[in-house]
């Protein structure tokens, strides 16, 4: 679309250009609107099934943590704004989701070291890369693997506030 933009520029007296809208550009324009349009549509209608799935398992309550934008979103392939979106998408489903079932929905606090905590003797790490896909206790030496440790702390998070 930017070649054809370019391909259509016209130069003004000034010296300027501008950019003409030809019906090429239109048709292309609208096209690429009607794929983000379908892009969206199939994640949404991805995330419904798992949160509907996860709703169906009738759980006491569900914890989620807040977004972390540095943290947990690496995938390359969608852009940073997109991920933010659907991670939106997938906490409002699932908290009505929640809320349709009786499932209480419990929102981990921002700070809270879910990554970084051992499941087994609670020391909390200083520091735990993205790449360290298994947790190693510095302190009593425990080895798991780094999403289940994590989601043991939030199960546990939950049961202090449920
Ligand atoms: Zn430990």
């Amino acid at each position: 679309m930017s070649k054809k933009y370019e391909l259509n520029k016209i130069e003004t007296e000034g010296g300027e250009y501008c950019y003409r809208k030809t019906n090429n550009i239109n048709k292309l324009e609208f096209l690429v609107q009607k794929t983000h349009k379908r892009l969206k549509n199939i994640r949404h209608n991805y995330i419904h099934q798992i949160t509907t799935s996860l709703a169906k398992t009738k759980p006491e309550y569900v914890v989620m943590e807040n977004l972390n934008t540095c943290g947990m979103l690496k995938n390359r392939k969608l852009s940073k704004a997109i991920q933010e979106a659907t991670f939106h998408e997938f906490k409002r489903q699932m908290e009505y989701k929640c809320a349709w079932n009786g499932i209480k929905f419990i929102v981990a606090d921002r700070f809270y070291p879910s990554s970084k905590t051992c499941i087994r003797c609670g020391d909390i790490k200083d520091k735990l890369s993205l790449s360290e896909r298994t947790f190693i206790c510095d302190e009593c030496g425990y080895e798991i693997d780094r999403d289940l440790n994590s989601s043991i702390n939030l199960k546990n998070y939950g049961k202090g506030v449920a």
